[in-house]
């Protein structure tokens, strides 16, 4: 049976790696919904496989068995130009790590998606600068990453994955390389965006701290998905 109001549900999810003649099977029949508006965090140990949850839900990775579905949708079904174009609008992408492109300004990274998307430069630039006020950063718009500080770096990442408005936000430790005192100030900023806007999140973090802001933590056990409590 589907969820009928997950906007992200996976079914037995099985992914593995081979490493020399072994083979590491990772997830092993990871099951989980998120509904809209839900923020869910996930807390690990290292090496459990969050990354690779991760990777799959935003469909980039495939698993070697099992099914996720976007909106009800089976995205196994799915060409690869649809799948790129499903990522492209319906999932935001947080890494720990900017991954801006340091020669491009705040404003232009975030109106990268958009462009990507075939949108018009002007609507991209005006929705580009509401999301990067949105994260207090509208007297930073024409920096490049090079003269941002770490915290304002990863606010623009995340402006950035909201740019297309996604309706789901995918996070790996995304304040896991911030000072704690900043990392406090994005995570707030993040959550606070997540839920004026609705948006499902699914987001990874170390610090219970953190997770403790969240609607419900899980964790990874034996590569399936179970509740966790802090
Ligand atoms: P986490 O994010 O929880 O630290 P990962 O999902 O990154 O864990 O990795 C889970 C396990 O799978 C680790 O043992 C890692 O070394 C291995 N792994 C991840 N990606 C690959 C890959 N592309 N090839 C081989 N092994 C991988
Ligand atoms: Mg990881």
């Amino acid at each position: 049976m589907n969820n009928q109001d997950a906007v992200l549900q996976l079914k037995d999810v099985h992914v593995s790696y081979k490493s020399g003649d072994e083979q590491l099977n990772v997830l092993r029949g990871a099951d989980f919904s998120l509904v809209q508006g839900e923020i869910v965090a996930l807390v690990a140990p290292s090496g459990t496989g969050k990354s690779t949850l991760l990777h799959v839900s935003g469909l980039l990775e495939k698993p070697a068995q099992g099914e996720i579905f976007i909106n009800d949708k089976n995205t196994a079904k799915l060409s690869e130009k649809e799948r790129t174009l499903l990522r492209l609008r319906s999932i935001g992408f947080v890494y720990q790590f900017h991954h801006l492109l340091p020669e491009f300004s705040a404003l232009e990274n975030v109106m990268m998606p958009q462009m990507i998307d075939k949108k018009s430069k002007s609507e991209a630039k005006q929705k580009a600068t509401e999301w990067l006020k949105k994260f207090d950063l509208g007297h930073r718009i024409n920096h490049q990453p090079g003269k941002l500080s770490g915290g304002e770096k990863q606010r623009v990442a995340i402006a950035r994955a909201l740019a297309n408005s996604p309706h789901i936000l995918l996070a790996d430790e995304p304040t896991g390389n911030l000072d704690t005192k900043t990392a406090d100030h994005v995570f707030d900023l993040l959550l606070n965006v997540v839920r004026q806007e609705r948006l499902a999140a699914l987001i990874v973090t170390h610090n219970n701290e953190l997770a403790s802001k969240m609607d419900r933590v899980m964790t990874l056990q034996e590569g399936k998905i179970v509740p966790f409590n802090l």
